[in-house]
């Protein structure tokens, strides 16, 4: 291996994207989202990016910035295609002083594109057949713009890595060919392992994690929520002290923590339900057939999903779910006692091991003061327990449905645990 990078160091990356359509806001930039996630995999971070115009001024001026600010990588996406817009290659090579030369294998690999598609190949496709002299070309698997590295330095570093624009070419070419080569170039490097946490809101996370490591120095920590999970990201270039730290959180978090690979809360019931052979059933006023869809949407469904009844209108509630009219008039379709009577006629009639019953105001309207939007009762059945909770979600509708999803599986897996612990 070739390397020089000071060890101990960790490699300076910087990300590039390049595309009028970006700054417009026409194109949401996404390569630098699907780099930072590969990269974080292997352990490398990228320090900063920018997103610039398809100037050669704007990519020779930010390039001379970067590199005297001693970047040992840059990664470019965008403006390698045939086009009158695609101006970044000849920009770098400009800023190197390096003619273009072509290059006689990516040639080849334009023109058998073009002659398995049976089509007269326009000649001006080969001006992508051009590169700076000395770089090393990238195979494009999709498309035919080659991506590819400019070793700069003495030695391999500092260099520059020019990747096409279209996410279908470049996500397949960074992860095979640019990760690897950036993955020799770093040692010493930091490593991050990610613990997944369903049930517990962010800060709270935050501050147990926090309370949990505070002995441990060598580790940073950062979080990342959304309404399924809250990740902890732990990263350090010390093995010892990451494992340390994750045995630590485990025994904090425990059954909150989702399994590796499983990012979902209804992901990790249907493995537990499929595990045992648990069926299920719900019953769905305000999510009106979300908490199905979330099942269904998992491969292996049909071995524990009964069925979902959609009681939206209190009159369907009597019909369906034998909701009798007195509970209704007293206590409201959005209240404890609806839901606990909704989950019982629901296991009745599916005959499942568990079952499920959500009610609840999403809102916008119909909130009071009694009850406001973003209430919600979910009753749950799980062989011979029942819980019937109350919650008050924040944010809008679509928000207050997502996050009632997400609590029906988290209280499914409350009733397995407390069912087989
Ligand atoms: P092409 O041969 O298609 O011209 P290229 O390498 O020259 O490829 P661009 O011209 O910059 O790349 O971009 C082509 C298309 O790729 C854009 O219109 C856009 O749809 C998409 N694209 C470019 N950059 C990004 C980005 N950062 N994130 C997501 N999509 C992008
Ligand atoms: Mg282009």
């Amino acid at each position: 291996m070739n390397c020089d990078v000071k060890a101990g160091r960790d490699l300076d990356i910087r990300v590039v994207c390049i595309g009028n359509e970006l700054l417009k806001g026409f194109t949401v930039n996404t390569n630098l989202a699907d780099i930072g996630r590969m990269l974080t995999g292997e352990g490398l971070l990228i320090k900063e990016s920018l997103t610039i115009s398809d100037s050669p001024e704007e990519i020779v001026q930010k390039l001379d910035m970067i590199l005297k600010s001693g970047c040992d990588v840059v990664v470019t996406t965008g403006g390698l295609g045939p086009t009158k817009d695609d101006l970044t290659k000849k920009a770098v090579a400009d800023y190197f002083s390096l003619p273009m030369v072509e290059d006689a294998g990516v040639r080849r690999h334009i023109e058998g594109y073009w002659t398995a598609r049976n089509c007269p190949m326009p000649e001006s496709v080969l001006v992508q057949a051009l590169v700076p002299k000395g770089a090393v070309c990238f195979r494009n698997e999709v498309g035919t713009a080659p991506g590819m590295v400019v070793e700069v330095g003495d030695g391999r570093t500092p260099c520059v890595i020019l990747l096409p624009g279209p996410p279908a070419e470049m996500i397949p070419m960074f992860r095979d060919e640019v990760l690897p080569y950036i993955a020799e170039l770093s040692f010493g490097r930091t490593i991050t392992e990610t613990i997944c946490i369903s049930g517990i809101p962010e800060s709270i996370v935050e501050s147990r994690a926090v309370e949990a490591l505070k002995e441990i120095s060598t580790i940073s920590l950062a979080y990342c929520a959304s309404i399924e999970n809250v990740k902890i990201y732990i990263s350090s270039k010390d093995p010892e002290g990451i494992a340390v730290s994750k045995r630590l959180l485990k025994r904090v978090f425990k059954g909150n923590i989702l399994p590796v690979g499983v990012s979902s809360p209804a992901e990790h019931v249907a493995r537990l339900f499929m595990r045992k052979g648990i069926s299920v059933s719900f019953a769905e006023s305000c999510t009106g057939g979300m908490v199905a869809a979330a099942l269904t949407g998992i491969p292996g469904a049909s071995r524990i999903f009964k069925g979902s009844i959609v009681a939206y209108s209190n009159e369907w509630k009597k019909l369906l779910l034998d909701i009798p009219g007195y509970l209704l008039d007293v206590h409201g379709a959005v209240s404890a006692e609806c839901a606990g009577g909704m989950v019982e006629a629901l296991c009745r009639k599916f005959g499942s091991d568990a079952g499920v019953a959500i009610t609840g105001v999403a809102g916008p309207s119909g909130g009071t003061a009694a009850k406001p939007v973003g209430l919600v009762y979910i009753a749950a059945r799980l062989g011979g327990r029942g819980v019937v909770r109350e919650y008050r979600f924040p944010g809008g509708r679509e928000r207050v449905r997502m996050r009632s999803v997400s609590a029906v599986f988290n209280l499914l897996t409350e009733l397995y645990r407390a069912q087989f612990k």
